[in-house]
């Protein structure tokens, strides 16, 4: 029930990137213990990606694929007997070159994905409440713009975890002074699309710095230094952050217009 309910209040039309209807899966469902999860790191970018899979089906997904990284994820992808239907990205990045490209080539048959809103070029475009298939899983899209105007979470309700990019870092979020940022967007993003869900969801960032994993919703609700300000308070943080203008910007981001083929 909890579920549905969450799932309402994200409010869009509900179609599968075929275009068919889609049935949600529900919490009560019976998936036995065929939900494949990794987490992945780029130490020069301090990028996670994520592989998660279908170990009956053997369908899985890329999220946030780094090119330096595409042979390590396709390696992987065929030592465990997976076939990689989609690369994903959470948005374009500015920090890192995405690997969506070269994986395709890798691993035929897979498709990139990214927002919309993104502006960058994918073989699927994702919008607000569509949701992306593997197996008996699936990945629920949340637009939450703010870091950039194309950034989405990708939320897994039935394991209880959302992939929140660089909307939601942990104890943290993305800066939000370039790629079209707006920190009201991201304070809204967070706080309409991302700590409405369930306390016990565990996030799944596109970096940290610290050496940390994985967060939950009650712990950023209670400790992120941020976002438990009040909006006025936060547009000031962010517009005082005195961030350098970032290193890989000029390269990746042509380059992730093109699914990091270029
Ligand atoms: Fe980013």
């Amino acid at each position: 029930m909890l579920i549905k309910l969450t799932i309402s209040k994200l409010g869009a039309a509900k179609v599968a990137l075929n275009g068919t209807p889609v049935r949600y899966l529900s919490a009560a469902m019976d998936k036995g213990n065929n939900f494949f999860f990794r987490q992945l790191f780029d130490t020069v970018s301090s990028t996670y990606t994520y592989l998660l899979g279908d170990t009956k089906t053997r369908e899985a997904v890329l999220i946030d694929p780094v090119l330096e990284h595409a042979q390590r994820d396709a390696d992987l992808v065929n030592q465990l007997g997976f076939s990689l239907i989609y690369a994903l990205n959470t948005h374009m990045h500015a920090d890192h070159i995405t690997g969506t490209g070269k994986l395709k080539a890798l691993l035929p048959g897979a498709r990139s994905g990214i927002g919309k809103a993104s502006g960058a070029q994918a073989d699927v475009y994702l919008e607000e409440g569509q949701v992306v298939t593997f197996g008996c899983h699936q990945l629920l899209a949340a637009s939450t713009p703010g870091h950039t105007n194309g950034c989405m979470t990708y939320i897994c309700h039935e394991q209880g975890i959302a992939f929140t990019g660089d909307t939601l870092l942990i104890r943290g979020c993305g800066r939000t002074d370039f790629q079209e940022g707006s920190s009201e967007a991201l304070y809204n993003s967070v706080h309409k699309k991302i700590f409405t869900l369930p306390d016990y969801y565990t996030l799944y960032p596109a970096h940290d710095y610290k050496g940390q994993t994985a967060t939950t919703v009650a712990e950023e609700k209670k400790y992120n230094p941020r976002l438990t300000k009040p909006l006025d308070e936060f547009v000031d943080i962010m517009k005082n952050l005195n961030l350098p203008y970032p290193k890989m910007i000029d390269k990746a981001i042509p380059a992730n217009k093109v699914c990091g083929l270029f």
